[in-house]
């Protein structure tokens, strides 16, 4: 099979595996042997791909573009030329999809809970919660190593080990989780800014 031909069939399959997600809709504008042309609507934004052989025009064959759909940015372009191999334009067209899945992300931050000590009932709630964000990717896992440089030492490691902290993907927001023990004492902190703040005792205190 020629290049050209291989490169049509293995982005139809890609379109095809995104038009069974319900996060966008798929519009085929075109479909013959040399020419396809499709449009993408996510909530946040829009994209075109086009495969086909130009008389004239920036790219050789193959075209992608994502736009945001509130400030109309280009999100993403990718144009190949001459020589770009199909495994290539591949790895392309599938960063463009990546890169329009994590516009769409969406997260609850702003509405969904705040910082308060938590009962046993909600500590478990809480968790689900958390566990949930990470599954879909909306949360990672950090330390606050990564945020500040906080050392373990400056707290103690019983209360350490209670611990867990996310950052949301999304907004940037940190979340800081203690687990209950046997006598309940679990919380949760936001920091809305994606700033930790300097530990102090009293909020050691506070929080512990
Ligand atoms: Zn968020």
């Amino acid at each position: 099979m020629d290049d050209f031909l291989e490169l049509m069939k293995r982005a139809k399959e890609i379109v095809h595996r995104e038009q069974s997600n319900s996060e966008v809709e798929v519009f085929v504008k075109l479909d013959e042997k040399d020419n396809y042309e499709v449009f993408f609507d996510w909530v946040n934004c829009m994209g075109q791909l086009i495969i086909s052989k130009p008389d004239f025009a920036p790219y050789r064959w193959v075209r992608m573009e994502i736009l945001d759909l509130t400030t109309e940015r280009q999100l993403y372009l990718w144009q190949d030329s001459e020589g770009d191999s199909v495994e290539k334009n591949i790895c392309r067209i599938e960063k463009g999809f990546s890169i329009a899945e994590k516009a769409n992300i969406k997260c609850k931050c702003d509405e969904r809970l705040k910082s308060e000590h938590l009962s046993l009932d909600e500590a478990e709630e809480v968790e689900t919660i958390l566990s949930e964000c990470v599954k879909k990717k909306l949360f990672r896992k950090t330390h606050p190593l990564r945020i500040i440089g906080y050392f373990r030492m400056e707290i103690d490691e019983t209360v350490y080990r209670r611990r867990k902290w996310y950052k949301c993907r999304k907004c940037g927001c940190i979340w800081e989780y203690q687990m209950p023990d046997e006598k309940g004492g679990a919380w949760i902190r936001k920091f809305t800014d994606g700033k930790y703040p300097k530990w102090t005792i009293e909020i050691y205190r506070r929080w512990r």
